[in-house]
């Protein structure tokens, strides 16, 4: 990968047909820091968010050494890239030979579940010779409200406080480590989230009255895009820190946490080109099946700058943007602030695309992925308020000095 000072120079420099990544290795290496030390407790990067090597590399340099993989791919991937990582396997729902190739030859101990007969399951595939695995920290996945987070993980997985104990109890039978783990959707806006999750935790522990060695909050913890602003992380980390020791667990317990957007969502932008502006709309050259999925299909909205070298004076209004494919689904209705006199040849920084961004990428339609370039400028976060203090001009943040 080449390096460069940032969007600009690759535009001026390739003048790319195709979409680039502009990956910031220095934001992931922040991001990872900032949890290792401010997390009071394990942090495991869900990789789901963003598999790529470099970033999981990076991540681990930054001293990440658990990961959430949710399927054999992924395990795989993550062994073969760190041979020494912890690998926690939390989809509730596994192939037996994905859980049996797991545990007896990737080394995975950690498995989540929320059924007896995923229970059974994870039991069976990692007994040898008929002989059950003695090594196994068993995680029950609770069900808890979305109700503060902007996509919903609320129906898809978790058992019902009134039906957790008696999977814990099955559980606790099987397990060495027995622990409780949730998610309360993604870019959860609110602390309170975790709060109120980890009161049906209390409820759930006290109704079935078993030990419990791991509590893990999940993911969830949010990014900045426009009009989403959430409190500070630190605040987040307070809350948790309160409600957890507050809690009926053993001595020896821990507390994990499975960030996957804050870890990555700083890691990339795109930088994209306008191929025609028809009004305020903008067709540009990637898209809902590129890496522009949750703009699509969630009308997320992310920081988009233009990148000129001599910078537009024009005042700044609101544009949606087309996708490259043929079909009207490729839209993004935004609102994407951009000064009025964008024009077609003008090439854009889409930013915060690390999360669900990059990793969504398909080739459908023949526009598959261009190529990957390294800048060394802020991620576009440093626009975006924090705790109500005011966005501070990219060109004048120093690396490393952007707020959390
Ligand atoms: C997706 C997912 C995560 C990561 O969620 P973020 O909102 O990106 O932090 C963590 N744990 C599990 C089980 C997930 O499915």
């Amino acid at each position: 990968m080449y390096e460069y000072h940032n969007a600009l120079r690759v535009a001026s420099e390739l003048q790319p047909a195709a979409p680039v990544t502009l990956v910031r290795p220095d934001a992931a290496l922040d991001a990872a820091r900032f949890f290792v030390s401010a997390f009071p407790g394990k942090s495991f990067y869900a990789v789901k968010a963003n598999p790529s090597p470099h970033l999981i590399e990076t991540l681990w340099a930054g001293g990440i050494r658990h990961f959430d993989v949710a399927s054999i791919a992924e395990v795989r991937l993550v062994r073969g890239l760190l041979p020494k990582a912890v690998l926690a396997f939390m989809h509730p729902v596994k192939a037996e030979e994905a859980i049996a190739e797991a545990y007896h030859v990737q080394g995975v101990r950690i498995f989540s579940l929320d059924t007896h007969e995923e229970l059974a399951k994870i039991v069976r595939a990692c007994s040898t010779d008929g002989v059950p695995a003695d090594d196994l920290t068993l995680c029950v996945r609770l069900k808890v409200s979305s109700g503060y987070s902007k996509l919903s993980l609320a129906s898809k997985f978790g058992i019902g406080v009134a039906d957790a104990p008696a999977l814990l109890l099955a559980a606790r039978q099987a397990a060495d480590a027995l622990g409780i783990c949730f998610h309360v959707g993604s870019q959860a806006m609110s602390p309170a989230a975790y709060a109120d999750a980890l009161a049906f935790v209390r409820a759930a522990i006290v109704e079935a009255g078993v030990t419990v060695d791991v509590i893990d909050v999940g993911g969830g913890f949010p990014s900045r895009y426009p009009g989403m602003e959430p409190p500070s992380l630190e605040t987040y980390f307070a809350v948790i820190e309160r409600a957890y020791e507050a809690l009926p667990v053993s001595y020896s317990a821990e507390l994990w946490c499975e960030p996957g957007r804050a870890l990555s969502a700083d890691y990339a932008s795109v930088l994209v080109r306008v191929e025609k502006r028809r009004g305020n709309e903008l067709y540009i050259n990637d898209g809902a099946y590129g890496s522009l999925f949750d703009a699509a299909h969630v009308d997320w909205r992310f920081p988009v700058k233009l990148v000129r070298a001599d910078e537009s004076v024009a005042e700044a209004d609101e544009f949606a943007f087309y996708g490259p494919t043929c079909d009207d689904m490729d839209y993004m209705k935004g609102p994407f602030e951009l000064p009025s006199d964008v024009k077609a040849g003008d090439y854009l920084e889409v930013g915060q695309l690390g999360a669900y961004g990059q990793a969504m990428r398909t080739g459908f339609n023949g526009f598959g992925a261009g190529e990957t370039a390294i800048v060394r400028d802020e991620p576009m976060a440093s626009l975006i308020p924090v705790d109500g203090v005011p966005a501070v001009p990219a060109n004048v943040v120093k690396l490393g000095a952007h707020r959390r």
